[in-house]
């Protein structure tokens, strides 16, 4: 719909563009995809807003910016296998899974991770595998990955995350306290080491698991 297209165009110039995040395949990927079917139908005009948004379970859709910054630092050049812990709405799954090969991604609650299903479905993205799990322990049978986003805030990073990072892979994660975490790129060596970037400082829901947050706040 036309008013939905416009809302996306603004999203983008207002709230990408001008906080400096640039790249051509993104931005395109982000004028794409209807983030409005990722939210509930009453909030569908609250869809490219600035922020997160409830999508229920006491779970929520990450802010778009967000969403755009931690995609990027994952440098996806379009050949990837990429692991996404946190399915949640299925919206940044969609993005993932525009910019990449392939997306393997895992989501804690079964109706979040049904619904993120049904929507990824209807906008024909073939390329996504869903699971309902525990992603801290990440999806050994396929590993390794190119690239892992985890959409939750950790107070560490998993170990078995990183190990399933293939060398020259690029693992993307919120850690720090329930309250407030800071977005961490770690980067895989061809010799198996690991070095970290740190980012923006952010706050997300609990990555709740075997490696994440014992329970739920
Ligand atoms: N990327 C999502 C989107 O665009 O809608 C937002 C995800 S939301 C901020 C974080 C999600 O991580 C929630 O849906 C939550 O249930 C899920 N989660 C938390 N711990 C998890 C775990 N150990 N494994 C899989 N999913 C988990």
């Amino acid at each position: 719909m036309r008013r939905f297209e416009i809302a996306r165009k603004r999203m983008v110039q207002e709230q990408i563009l001008a906080r400096g995040i640039t790249s051509p395949r993104l931005i395109e990927a982000l004028l794409t995809i209807p983030r409005h079917l990722f939210v509930q139908e009453a909030m569908a005009d609250q869809a490219y807003s600035d922020g997160p948004l409830p999508i229920g379970e006491k779970q929520t859709i990450s802010q778009p910016y967000m969403v755009a910054l931690m995609t990027d630092l994952l440098e996806l050049g379009g050949s990837e296998h990429v692991l996404e812990i946190g399915t949640g709405s299925g919206y940044q799954t969609a993005i993932l899974a525009t910019l990449a090969r392939r997306v393997w991604t895992i989501e804690r609650i079964r109706p979040l991770a049904l619904q993120a299903r049904k929507v990824l479905d209807s906008l024909g993205l073939i390329n996504i595998n869903i699971k309902v799990g525990d992603g801290t322990l990440g999806w050994p049978e396929e590993a390794p990955f190119d690239a892992i986003l985890v959409t939750a805030g950790a107070p560490a990073i998993p170990e078995a995350l990183a190990e399933q990072l293939a060398p020259g892979g690029r693992l993307v994660i919120p850690v720090g306290n329930e309250a407030d975490q800071t977005i961490l790129r770690i980067r895989k060596g061809q010799d198996g080491s690991l070095s970290h970037e740190t980012g923006v400082g952010c706050r997300f829901v609990p990555l709740i698991g075997q490696q994440g947050w014992q329970t739920a706040a």
